[in-house]
């Protein structure tokens, strides 16, 4: 149920929050720039007795929610969130790119990624230290050690990082060092992970699983929000579809369709969509021009060399002319880097 507020006091705010909480509900306040809402969550079946609310003077009005995902729509909050991760702003206008190689492989090849996107124009760093892999006998990620040298890096050069966690027991570690926590396309309706993510204040960047649809995606950002972390960045990086061509298929239609229903930043993974880097700049400004938040892009100096992924990593040069060939397109959709 959402309980619209007709003053925006502290006092008169807690009063209904620890009523709702009486109830047996979830308060989550939401603070919009017109007025103050309290999104009550949980057993639906009570429900009149949360419209009995209505009654209190500094309430305005009760009414439900009518979508499955309560926190994570718009009914809730009309207006874009704006995820702050460390001090670049994602969305409602602020644009991000974050740029680095699929795998962390070396203190060597982290700085010289790290140093060739930022000369270009990234503003945040990624890179797995934990690799979720096909194969158990593929590479499987440098795990701290790789954590530790992204942390060097992003600070070095003045990037945050975002990272995957992959497990619930990973999530400290990778919480310590990382300023967003990625959960990857396979995890993506791992709930156990989702709600420990959710706990934590650490922006998510929550990749669409490759057999899900849209509702489900929203969803899966709804376990985060229902533990607390307001912090969500959605992330479209293609889905399986039966075009074999391509790695994955990029919905690029599921940029709008996100914005319609959810106020969460919406960014596109090109890389892993398309599966091969020639398609990758293509499909960054189609990305742009569709109202992106931001995008996610492979970049590594030697492809060949690379531990994974190799084949949809730009290399600096390519990744540098990405950048100016979105700039013109970005001041068109209003977007700023
Ligand atoms: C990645 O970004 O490194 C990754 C593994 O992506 P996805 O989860 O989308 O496959
Ligand atoms: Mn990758």
């Amino acid at each position: 149920m959402i309980i619209v507020m007709a003053s925006r006091k502290q006092e008169d705010v807690d009063v209904v929050v620890s009523k709702v909480e009486e109830l047996g509900y979830k308060a989550h306040v939401i603070l919009g720039v017109e007025r103050t809402v309290i999104a009550a969550v949980g057993d639906e079946r009570g429900k009149s007795r949360l419209t009995a609310l209505e009654a209190l003077p500094y309430v305005e009005q009760v009414f439900p929610i009518l979508k499955p995902f309560k926190l994570a729509g718009r009914e809730v909050k009309p207006e874009p969130t704006v995820v702050q991760c460390g001090p670049v702003k994602i969305g409602a206008g602020h644009f991000c790119v974050m740029a680095g190689p699929c795998a962390v492989e070396s203190r060597e090849q982290i700085l010289e990624i790290a140093a060739a996107v930022r000369e270009a124009g990234a503003n945040m760093f990624r890179g797995g230290a934990y690799k979720p892999r096909t194969s158990p006998y593929s590479f499987q990620g440098m795990e701290e050690a790789g954590l530790k040298l992204l942390r060097e890096a992003g600070d070095k050069y003045g990037m945050p990082i975002v990272t995957e966690v992959m497990t619930v027991e990973q999530v400290p570690v990778v919480a310590d060092y990382a300023d967003m926590l990625q959960v990857g396309a396979r995890n993506m309706q791992n709930f156990g992970l989702l709600r420990a993510v959710g706990k934590t204040s650490t922006p998510v960047l929550l990749k669409r699983g490759m057999m899900s649809t849209i509702n489900e995606f929203i969803m899966s950002a709804e376990y985060i929000l229902s533990e607390g972390n307001p912090n969500v960045v959605l992330c479209e990086r293609g889905i399986r579809t039966f075009e074999t061509e391509t790695r994955n298929t990029l919905d690029i239609q599921a940029v709008p369709v996100l914005r319609k229903y959810t106020h969460l930043p919406v960014v596109v993974d090109p890389s892993h969509a398309a599966g091969h880097w020639d398609l990758v700049i293509p499909m960054a400004r189609a990305s742009v021009a569709a109202g992106a938040d931001g995008i996610m892009v492979e970049v590594h100096p030697r492809p060949s060399e690379a531990f994974s992924d190799g084949q949809q990593s730009l290399k600096p040069s390519k990744f540098k002319l990405m950048m100016e060939e979105i700039a013109p397109l970005l001041k068109l959709m209003g977007q700023t880097l």
